[in-house]
């Protein structure tokens, strides 16, 4: 697509053209200079574009076509599971019984949603193999935020002040140490070992009297299940911590294990990955929170519990934490993930995983014979490779990951986790056919053969996108958010 063909609005804008037909204003003048303070009045017209309805479609539309989403193409950013989002997700979503109910409603008007959302928390307790679930937070992170403060609170009410420390693996996600950070802990880094899995010499070291809890994401961000957990969980729970579980990703273990059953004592989950929400755009998503009954009375408030054949919103939680978010999380959000767990079945999930593990694995060998692999057994949803030998020759990951847009492929998520030079993180999904795979695979492989034989074509990508080379620092430092026409 060429940048001519989607000149800015701005630069199309002809004094006197209009967008749209109103009729007269009959509102009697209002005395808008009595109604808000000085500072607040415009003294001047605003520079608005001045346009026809048809071409602020067309600009709209044009930006929409700038940006790759799953629905445009492959999209196998690790630790992000990227899957598609079901339009069925979207049309009961939109059903106005659920659509246009408002909070304030009176619980007994809006009994319907109230029992869907009880049925996802217990759906969500099955799946997770935890007691209890709270819909209330967010995202991802505040999910985590959520379950720390709530161990905080459990050591604090067992008069147990000095549990400080939260360990996090070094391949954590960056969230990880950053909610236990947010929520008052320190966060302490245990090691890696050499197959990718926590050193658990180090984590003997780390465990003591001081621990609040052991972070954990099962299997890891590598892509590789903690084979020791159960010996893990031990540790931790005979120096009296408590196991937190980072269920952001949960594709390769639906319907095949449960973080209850590994000794997790909190577990959050990501419904807008693994259940479907559509992301990428910045949310609006959703966290729910499991624990196990011993952690159960320090939920936020209110919970949705039942009574009889009612459900309704219990605010007498006198050892709960608190209230994390207005009303009761992100209820389209929800929906679409109560929809899609109704839709697929407890078989449908398993089989989730299946392919999602099945597709990774196929990725991984294929892709060895081009990069280099630093874990060589088999993986779970994802796997990470190195670009080592690319670096050598004068390439770096960066190069390569650009030179993928050229070929209409979003990039797998790069320069993370931390613990692999050059890492390429690559999470394909379920819900891609092989055909795509492969399409990829080859795609990777005809960069690699690019780096060898003409470096430069990869050093200067991509050539096909509306910009090329961006200087991400300054964009990150001196971002420029608005468009200056003068
Ligand atoms: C995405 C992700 C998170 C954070 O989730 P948000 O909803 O973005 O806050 C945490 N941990 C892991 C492993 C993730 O992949």
């Amino acid at each position: 697509m060429s940048k001519e063909a989607y000149p800015l609005i701005f630069e199309r804008s002809k004094t006197g053209r209009t967008g749209f037909s109103l009729p007269e204003n009959d509102v009697a003048d209002m005395d808008v200079a009595n109604m808000f303070e000085d500072s607040y009045i415009r003294k001047e017209k605003a520079e608005l574009p001045e346009v026809s309805e048809l071409q602020l479609i067309r600009h709209y539309t044009g930006l929409s076509t700038r940006n790759h989403g799953v629905d445009t193409g492959f999209y196998p950013l690790g630790s992000c599971t990227m899957k598609y989002n079901p339009k069925l997700n979207e049309d009961v979503a939109r059903l106005p019984g659920f659509s246009h109910i408002h909070p304030y409603q009176e619980e007994s008007t809006v009994q319907g949603t109230l029992y869907w959302m009880y049925d996802l928390q217990e759906s969500l307790a099955e799946i997770t193999g935890m007691n209890t679930v709270t819909l209330q937070p967010a995202a991802g992170a505040q999910g985590e935020w959520t379950g720390l403060m709530m161990i905080r609170s459990f050591h604090e009410n067992n008069g147990d002040m000095d549990r400080t420390k939260v360990i996090v693996p070094d391949s954590a996600h960056g969230t990880n140490p950053a909610s236990a950070t947010v929520a008052g802990f320190e966060a302490v880094t245990v090691k890696t070992n050499e197959r990718g899995l926590v050193d658990i010499e180090d984590l003997k070291r780390l465990v003591d009297d001081r621990t609040a809890a052991l972070m954990l994401t099962n299997p890891n961000t590598l892509g590789l299940f903690e084979e020791d957990i159960v010996e893990m969980a031990a540790i931790v729970h005979e120096a009296g911590g408590k196991l937190y579980y980072d269920g952001a990703n949960l594709n390769a273990i639906l319907g095949y294990t449960r973080p209850g059953d590994m000794g997790f004592d909190v577990v959050h989950l990501n419904l807008h990955k693994t259940f479907t929400g559509p992301h990428g755009g910045g949310g609006p998503g959703s966290g729910p929170v499991g624990v196990t009954a011993e952690l159960e009375p320090y939920l936020p408030k209110p919970l949705l519990t039942k009574s009889g054949e009612s459900y309704t919103f219990d605010y007498d939680r006198p050892r709960s934490i608190g209230r994390v978010k207005p009303y009761y999380g992100n209820v389209g959000i929800n929906l679409r993930a109560y929809t899609y767990i109704r839709t697929m079945g407890a078989e449908g999930l398993k089989r989730v995983s299946e392919y999602a593990v099945l597709n990774a694995n196929y990725m991984m060998r294929r892709l060895s014979d081009s990069f280099e692999l630093p874990f060589t057994q088999h993986c779970k949803h994802e796997f990470v490779l190195s670009g080592k030998i690319q670096k050598k020759l004068g390439v770096r990951t960066l190069d390569m990951a650009k030179r993928l847009l050229d070929f209409g492929y979003h990039p797998p998520t790069i320069y993370f986790p931390t613990n692999v030079e050059e890492a390429m993180m690559i999470e394909p999904t379920e819900t891609e056919a092989k055909e795509t795979l492969d399409g990829f695979i080859e795609t990777m492989e005809k960069i690699a053969e690019e780096v060898k034989k003409d470096p430069e074509i990869v050093q200067e990508a991509p050539y096909s996108t509306v910009v090329g080379r961006l200087d991400e620092t300054t964009a990150a430092r001196k971002p420029v958010l608005k468009y200056a026409h003068k």
